[in-house]
């Protein structure tokens, strides 16, 4: 394991800092979608939705600053229709002291 200095340790940024990571990001094919939402049930991260109603039904990514994509790729696995693909993957450059460990919860099951 790397050793951390003690300055280094007063410097850690948080895990969320966009100015020290960045997360991945998908592009979603709205011609081939069909609003399945397969790819929003497997998504570990919780960074996708399905909108819409009838033929107008797509899936979309959180529209936030830093969402939790971490390219996984798990989304564009599920997609039957090859309507979702990573287009960046994520990149963390540093030591993090913040994980988002979210709430207990048991599998899912499918
Ligand atoms: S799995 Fe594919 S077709 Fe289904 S909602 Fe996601 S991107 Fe659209
Ligand atoms: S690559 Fe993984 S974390 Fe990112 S949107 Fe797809 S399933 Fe979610």
């Amino acid at each position: 394991m790397a050793y951390i200095s003690f300055r280094e340790r007063m410097i850690i940024p948080t895990y969320d800092n966009p100015e020290h990571g960045t997360s991945g990001r998908v592009v979603i094919d709205h011609e081939k979608c069909n609003g399945c939402g397969n790819c929003v049930i497997i998504c570990p991260g919780a960074c996708l939705y399905v909108a819409g109603v009838g033929k107008d039904k797509k899936a979309y990514m959180i529209d936030a600053p830093f969402p939790d994509c971490m390219s996984c790729n798990d989304c564009s696995a599920m997609c039957k229709r090859g309507a979702i693909k990573v287009s960046v993957t994520y990149g963390y450059d540093y030591f993090y002291k913040i994980l988002h460990r979210g709430e207990l919860a048991p599998p899912r099951n499918f």
